[in-house]
């Protein structure tokens, strides 16, 4: 495509779509992608960039890899999609039995939906239900950590971080939640007991109202980009023991390996009652999600009150999903993936270390295959993208942040292209 076709492609973007948190039309002009390979984008005007967003945490693969594009044509000649009500299919059986074999122990169940968001709807359902149940309806609030974000539909919202989920724009309409302050000791800090005085305090004067605490374990992500103690998510753990409530852990952005372990919840040793699962679910190649559960809840709410859970989306357990799911997580078991995200761990500490000398940057922090940048003001996005743009690499940086997270197989050259970009971009 010349370049007269690409700026056409832009103008009627413009006139007819809605972008993400964006204004219609966008202030900012969208970039028009024709395909994209490996770790690459390739755009209509045939510029190619380094992607530095796994799209938004999930191509941990790369793009068109051969062994997804064969699981998803495999599963095409099929079928394409049934109804999950009242009917079932391998690729769903076996997606589960993979899931609750690799997720931490004790997990027992999975109930597939069809992004982030609603895997959290789901979960926060199950966690009211349970209680309502058990005979005790009075516990149905949700205690979480400030700085979070759970997704964009209603219930999510209302447990994301209350300044940036915008909850004065919703107020009478989400359900009223309880926030503790977000956790301060970074991940490698030396852990003080102090750290959960707050949320333990709010647990003891709260729990009968209180169903569950949610959570994003080890990584706060579009809420903040933080990364926080484990021995945290211990305390969280033990105090939902001992006070009679569900831990849910949205590992939606840190699970398959993203931060190091498989699993974030890895890093404290636990297992949280209700799991959310999505984004490099299916290596970044269809919108999918899993909300994954431990028995007792599961047997509560099907034994006792209404016993059924009361969702169950249209294209629920899609096929061609599980199976491309399925492969990613092969892909995944097969790989060095500990390796590859210990290497770029090394590679964006050493690339972006120098860029704590900037007087923009306010602070440096990398975990697993994920950097960040926080500037003291706000990142003036057009400006930066542009300048990465240039460069070869795409991000894309929002309110203080520029950070990346590429794909596991993205190459030592590559990385320290999207670190250099970032730091020429912040000088
Ligand atoms: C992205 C994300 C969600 C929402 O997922 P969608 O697929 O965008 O609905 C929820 N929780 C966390 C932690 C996320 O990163």
């Amino acid at each position: 495509m010349n370049s007269d076709n690409y700026d056409d492609l832009i103008k009627r973007d413009a006139e007819v779509l809605w972008h993400p948190y964006s204004a219609a039309p966008a202030p900012i002009l969208p970039y028009a992608v024709k395909s994209a390979s490996g770790v690459r984008l390739t755009l209509h005007d045939g510029r190619q960039l380094i992607d530095g967003m796994s799209s938004w945490w999930a191509v941990i693969h790369g793009y068109n890899h051969p062994v997804l594009n064969v699981a998803m044509s495999a599963q095409l000649e099929d079928m394409a999609h049934v109804m999950f009500g009242g009917l079932t299919h391998e690729p769903a059986v076996l997606l589960a039995e993979k899931l609750l074999a690799i997720t931490p122990p004790g997990l027992a169940r999975v109930f597939f939906c069809d992004s982030g968001s609603v895997a959290v709807e789901v979960a926060i359902k199950m966690a009211i239900q349970y209680w309502f149940s058990l005979g005790r309806p009075s516990k149905k609030r949700f205690l979480t950590i400030r700085q979070g974000y759970h997704g964009d539909t209603f219930a999510a919202m209302s447990v994301c971080d209350p300044v940036s989920g915008m909850h004065h724009l919703f107020s009478d309409l989400l359900m009223p939640q309880v926030f503790a302050k977000a956790p301060r000791i970074p991940f490698d800090g030396v852990w003080d007991e102090s750290e959960t005085d707050e949320i333990k305090e709010f647990v003891k004067a709260r729990h009968g109202e209180l169903a569950a605490i949610i959570l994003e374990p080890i990584v706060q992500g579009a809420g903040g980009m933080r990364f926080y103690h484990p021995q945290y998510l211990n305390r969280v753990r033990e105090l939902c023991d001992e006070y009679d409530l569900l831990l849910i852990a949205d590992e939606i952005a840190t699970g398959f390996g993203r931060t190091g372990e498989l699993f974030a919840c890895n890093y404290a040793g636990i297992t949280p009652d209700i799991l959310c699962l999505g984004k490099a679910l299916t290596g970044g190649y269809m919108s999918f999600a899993a909300t994954l559960t431990k028995a007792f809840v599961s047997e509560v709410i099907s034994q006792k009150g209404p016993g059924v859970l009361m969702h169950g989306p249209t294209f629920m357990a899609n096929p061609l999903a599980c199976s491309v799911a399925l492969a990613s997580i092969g892909l995944l078991e097969n790989s060095c993936w500990r390796e590859s995200v210990v290497e770029i761990e090394g590679l964006l500490k050493t690339g972006l270390e120098p860029c704590r000398e900037l007087p923009a940057v306010k602070d440096v922090r990398v975990l697993g295959a994920i950097g960040v940048v926080e500037t003291r003001n706000p990142v003036d996005v057009r400006r930066v993208q542009e300048m990465v743009v240039d460069r070869g690499v795409w991000l894309r940086p929002f309110a203080n942040l520029c950070y990346t997270m590429p794909p596991f197989v993205t190459g030592a050259d590559e990385v320290r292209q999207i670190t250099s970009a970032i730091k020429e971009a912040l000088s």
